[in-house]
């Protein structure tokens, strides 16, 4: 017999048919006469409940089966009492794959701490909040390829290993290899094979952009998908030292037409989620709002489908920097001294600042724009006004910054006059460079991270928890 998913079960499954489904137990209750087990195979986050006979099956099988043993179960689909689904399934035959011991077995069916799930994390995708978040991730990673393939963009895949630090500012992770056994030697002497790239020093991508660009300069729309990796202090909620990254890059765009795409894109996201990822989302808004219980009213969040409806129906805010900074300066937060950051035209805003401007000031998401120059990367167009660059940055509620981007300076001597004042040698870029010194346009793009985008339409509180397996300063085994 053809196994059918759970999922195809649930959805279509007719009363009098006779199924096969795979998967692992979630819970087990039992009576003198009959067990119900909560079956669940990933394919959904709700269970098929397995009705078994105590009489036909034996004590001693049904003994076997407790949380996360692994089965096979033949039989047909009946109408269900009290389960909440239309059907549930009555056991003829049951293979037991592997057992799992209740007494070793960590996650056992009762409410565990998120943090005792970080510990477990090789096994917390058995838990339905982590299927949930994980089915999410998936759709999530899935839409943004569709959305891109709709527009016309290609899919770039800009390199892991690169020697251009440009952008590192000190964030890098070196590459070095073991130490050879034979190092190889050249008509030159040996080579230092055993502690660098080939003989030369390299480091792991803190972002596609710079290639993505090379790419955007000739094929028009491209946008890059993959992991980077920043060596920073990332014992925030919301950095990790291994992260993905969106970076759609376009030629004969300037920071409006930037602007635009980021609003229409998130938004196009959170749609899909909604129309694709309803019962998951609605599993975490419900556990969301357990959570929430415990809060008095004015602190709850809104509940999360609404907060993702909200996020999908309403124009973005749009604001410069030098607006934003006088709005903090004059808020409560501000007069009371409560920032643990003093606001000061210049400063590179904290999160606290973002989520007060989101959150408290504006009730929406913002799109900052115009950040000094002196706080941004070297490839940002310069405006007139001589102190600040066409930078974008959209700011969410609960995330603050999820995206980072900017009109490109397309001006050859403009970019390297400022690549001098900081200290970037021009001749080590020429590749980059020569984007301006041969058929230059104006152009932009930004940087969407993938975690940040994660934790908002899962409602989750922290980056650990929704990347699989978290590279963190305390993490790096599984
Ligand atoms: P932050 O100010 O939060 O440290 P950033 O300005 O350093 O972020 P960018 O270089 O602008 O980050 O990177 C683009 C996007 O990548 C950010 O808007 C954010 O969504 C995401 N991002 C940056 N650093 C991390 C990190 N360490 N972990 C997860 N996501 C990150
Ligand atoms: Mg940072
Ligand atoms: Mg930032
Ligand atoms: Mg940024």
């Amino acid at each position: 017999m053809k196994r059918l998913k759970i999922k195809e079960v649930l959805a279509g499954g007719q009363v009098g048919q006779q199924v096969l489904v795979k998967g692992w137990v979630r819970t087990k209750r039992g009576s003198k006469n009959v067990n119900f087990i909560a079956l669940n195979d990933g394919s959904t986050i709700h269970n098929l409940q397995i009705v078994a006979d105590v009489e036909k099956f034996g004590e001693e099988l049904l003994k076997e089966i407790n949380t996360s043993t692994s089965l096979a179960i033949t039989g047909e689909l009946v109408e269900s009492q009290g389960s909440g689904q239309a059907v549930e399934l009555n056991a003829s035959d049951i293979i037991i794959y592997g057992k799992a011991d209740p007494e070793k077995y960590p996650i056992q069916p009762k409410k565990h701490s998120l943090e005792f799930l970080r510990e477990n994390a090789h096994l917390r995708f058995r838990t339905a909040t982590f299927s949930a978040v994980f089915r999410i991730r998936h759709a999530m990673a899935f839409a943004i390829h569709k959305y891109f393939n709709d527009k016309g963009f290609y899919y770039l895949h800009t390199p892991i290993i690169t020697a251009s630090d440009a952008e590192g500012a000190g964030q890098m992770f070196r590459v070095s290899t073991l130490p050879a056994v034979n190092p190889p030697s050249t008509e030159e002497g040996d080579v230092d094979f055993a502690q660098d790239f080939f003989g030369r020093p390299t480091n792991l991508t803190v972002s596609g952009q710079l290639e993505g660009e090379l790419g955007a300069t000739a094929l028009g729309e491209i946008y890059t998908f993959g992991p980077t990796f920043r060596a920073e202090n990332s014992n925030t909620t919301r950095h990790l030292a291994e992260f993905w990254m969106i970076e759609p890059e376009m030629a004969f765009y300037e920071l409006t037409d930037n602007m635009d795409l980021a609003e229409e894109f998130l938004k196009y996201l959170i749609e899909y989620a909604l129309e694709n990822c309803l019962d998951d989302l609605k599993f975490l808004s419900n556990r969301l709002q357990q959570e929430e219980k415990d809060k008095p009213a004015d602190q709850r969040s809104m509940e999360l489908i609404e907060k993702l409806q909200f996020v999908r129906d309403n124009d973005f805010v749009r604001c410069t920097y030098t607006e934003a900074i006088d709005i903090l300066k004059n808020s409560k937060p501000y007069k009371k001294g409560k920032f643990q950051f003093p606001v000061e035209w210049g400063i590179d805003l904290q999160s606290e600042h973002e989520r007060y401007l989101v959150e408290k000031h504006f009730q929406k998401p913002v799109i900052l724009i115009n950040y000094p120059k002196d706080i941004k990367a070297f490839y940002m167009k310069q405006n007139d006004d001589g102190k600040t660059v066409a930078a974008m940055d959209v700011l969410f509620p609960q995330i603050g910054e999820i995206i980072g981007g900017s009109q490109r300076e397309e001006n050859y001597d403009k970019l390297v006059a400022r690549m001098e004042e900081m200290d970037i040698p021009a001749e080590e870029m020429w590749w980059y460079l020569d984007t301006r010194r041969f058929g230059t346009v104006p152009h932009a793009g930004f940087g969407l991270g993938f975690e940040r985008f994660i934790l908002f339409v899962t409602g989750m509180g922290n980056i650990r928890d929704v990347i699989a397996f978290p590279r963190t300063p305390k993490n790096a085994e599984f």
